[in-house]
C-alpha cells in the first residue's frame, strides 16, 4: 500500500515511519514529567488521605507498578535514539494501562462510599487529550475500559438503578470520547505532516537559492558566504585556509568556434571536473561567467599548489569536440587575517598575473 488515506488526506509513504517515531517521542516527552508528578502526588495521597475511602491498597499497587515503569520511561527518554519506537510504545502502553486500571479500581471500590467515577473519566480524558493515539489504539483503550467498568459495576454498586444510569452514561461518554480522540488524531497528524512538508520545502528553497542553475555549483553569493564562514573558522581554530580564483583560458574562442550551447556544456563539464577534484571539506562556486572560486580549508600554500597541479592534470584529460584540450589560469592565495574583499582581490591579481604570464598556470603568492 502506497498511501494511508485519512479523510482524503494523503500521507506520503516515506514519512509514515518517521511520523510514527516522532509521535512516540512526543508521547514519551509528555508522559514522563506527568508520570513523575503524579507519582509524587500519589505518595502524598497515600500517606494523608487514602484511609478515608480505604483505597490505600490500590494506591500502593499503583505506586509499586509506577516504581517499575517510571525507570523504564526514563531509560527510554535518554536512550530514545538507540531504541525501537515499538519498544517505547510498549512501555508507554504499560503505563497507560496501569493508570486506567488504577482509575477503574478506585471508581469501583468507592461506589458504596463516595463515587469516584469522575476520577476514572478524568484519567481517560487526560490520556486521550495528552497522548497522540492512533485510531485503533484509542478504540481498543476506550472500548476495553468501558467493558471492564460496565460489566464489573454491578458487583460493586448495590443500587440497581444507579448501575443502569452509570452504565448508560459511561457508554455515551466513552463514545463521545472516542470521537474526540479521532478528531484530535487527524488534526495532529495533519499538523505533523504539514510541518514536515514545510521543512522539506524550506530545505529545497535554501538549496535553490544557493545553487547556480546551470552548473549546479554554489552561486556567487553562496560561495562568498561560505568563504566568510571558513575565514571565521580559520580565525577560531588557527587553521590554514587557501582559495583559488580560476578562469578558463580563451573561453570566447570556444564559444566562437562551437557556439554558445556547446560553450554551456563545456562549462558544465568543467564544473563537474572541479567538483570531483575536491575533498569533502572543500567547496567550489561559480564566481562569474567562466570563473570559479575554490575554497580549500585546512590548506596552506604548499598544499594548495599540489592541488592546483592535480586539477590541471585532470583538466588535460578532458577533450573539446575537436579533441583539443582546455586550460585554466588561477590565482592561489592563503588567508592571513585580511578582509574578504582583500583576499579575493589578491587572488584576482594573481589570476591576472597568470593570464599575463601566458595562461595555463596557477600562480600563488
Ligand atoms: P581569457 O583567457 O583572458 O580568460 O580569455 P576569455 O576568452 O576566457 O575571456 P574572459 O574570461 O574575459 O571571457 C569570458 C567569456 O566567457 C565571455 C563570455 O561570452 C563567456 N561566457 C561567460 N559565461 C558564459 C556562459 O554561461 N556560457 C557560455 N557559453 N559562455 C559564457
Ligand atoms: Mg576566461
Ligand atoms: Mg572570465
Amino acid at each position: 500500500m502506497n498511501h494511508q488515506f485519512l479523510n482524503g488526506f494523503v500521507i506520503p509513504k516515506h514519512l509514515l515511519k518517521d511520523l510514527d517515531r516522532q509521535r512516540t517521542q512526543i508521547n514519551l516527552n509528555r508522559v514522563l514529567p506527568i508520570a513523575i508528578v503524579f507519582y509524587t502526588i500519589e505518595w502524598v495521597v497515600f500517606y494523608f488521605g487514602a484511609y478515608f475511602y480505604d483505597v490505600s491498597g490500590i494506591i500502593l499497587i499503583l505506586q509499586i507498578a509506577s516504581s517499575l515503569i517510571i525507570p523504564l520511561l526514563l531509560y527510554a527518554r535518554f536512550r530514545f535514539e538507540h531504541l525501537s519506537h515499538h519498544f517505547v510504545d510498549f512501555i508507554l502502553t504499560l503505563y497507560t494501562l496501569t493508570l486506567i486500571t488504577y482509575s477503574i479500581a478506585i471508581a469501583l471500590n468507592t461506589q458504596t462510599q463516595a463515587d469516584l467515577l469522575h476520577m476514572h473519566i478524568m484519567i481517560m480524558t487526560a490520556i486521550v487529550a495528552i497522548l497522540y493515539l492512533k485510531v485503533w489504539e484509542s478504540f481498543l483503550l476506550i472500548l476495553s475500559s468501558s467493558l471492564f467498568m460496565i460489566f464489573l459495576l454491578p458487583y460493586y454498586q448495590i443500587n440497581a438503578e444507579a448501575v443502569f444510569v452509570i452504565q448508560v452514561n459511561l457508554a455515551i461518554y466513552n463514545l463521545v470520547l472516542w470521537f474526540f480522540a479521532l478528531g484530535l488524531f487527524k488534526t495532529r497528524l495533519k499538523t505533523m505532516i504539514l510541518e514536515r512538508d514545510l521543512i522539506e520545502k524550506n530545505q529545497e528553497l535554501e538549496h535553490l537559492v544557493q545553487t547556480d542553475s546551470m552548473t549546479k555549483l554554489y552561486n556567487h553569493k553562496a560561495i562568498l558566504d561560505f568563504l566568510s564562514e571558513e575565514m571565521s573558522r580559520s580565525d577560531r581554530n588557527e587553521q590554514a585556509l587557501s582559495i583559488i580564483l580560476l578562469d578558463i583560458d580563451d573561453f570566447k574562442k570556444i564559444n566562437d568556434r562551437f557556439g554558445h550551447q556547446v560553450g554551456d556544456q563545456v562549462l558544465i563539464k568543467i564544473s563537474d571536473i572541479i567538483k570531483h577534484s575536491l575533498r569533502t571539506i572543500d567547496r567550489v562556486g561559480r564566481y562569474g561567467g567562466e570563473e570559479f572560486l575554490v575554497l580549500l580549508p585546512n590548506t596552506n600554500l604548499n598544499a594548495g599548489r599540489l592541488y592546483a597541479l592535480r586539477l590541471q592534470s585532470l583538466l588535460r584529460e578532458y577533450k573539446l569536440p575537436n579533441q583539443e584540450t582546455l586550460t585554466m589560469s588561477g590565482g592561489l592565495a592563503e588567508y592571513t587575517g585580511e578582509s574578504i574583499d582583500a583576499l579575493i582581490k589578491q587572488a584576482d591579481q594573481l589570476l591576472y598575473q597568470a593570464k599575463k604570464a601566458g595562461k595555463n598556470q596557477i600562480i600563488s603568492q
